[in-house]
């Protein structure tokens, strides 16, 4: 096992714009608080120390992280958005993940 300092970018597109958990009219995508869960502590739901590869069920490869990324914020955030995430494993090596 070793580790890694990921860097993650997540875009995300709409038409329009909805409300939020945190801002009753409609005048945001989405929240920006929904879209970093990621990089919360591991204790306190998101990715940063913790072990990946207890944290997830598949192999921890930048792939897979994105995937998880992904389809975890989308549950997170007001449907009709399309996303994009971007991982970083070093500054050469990178994957992106939409669907
Ligand atoms: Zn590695």
């Amino acid at each position: 096992m070793h580790g890694h300092s990921y860097k993650v970018r997540i875009s995300a597109e709409s038409d329009k714009l909805n409300p939020s958990k945190y801002l009753e009219t409609p005048d945001m995508v989405c929240d920006f608080r929904e879209l970093k869960w990621a990089s919360k502590d591991a204790e306190k739901g998101g990715f940063d120390h913790g072990v990946l590869n207890e944290l997830m069920e598949v192999n921890p490869t930048a792939e897979r992280i994105a995937e998880y990324i992904y389809k975890e914020t989308d549950q997170k955030i007001p449907d009709g958005i399309n996303l994009k995430v971007t991982v970083w494993e070093t500054e050469k090596s990178w994957v992106e993940y939409t669907e």
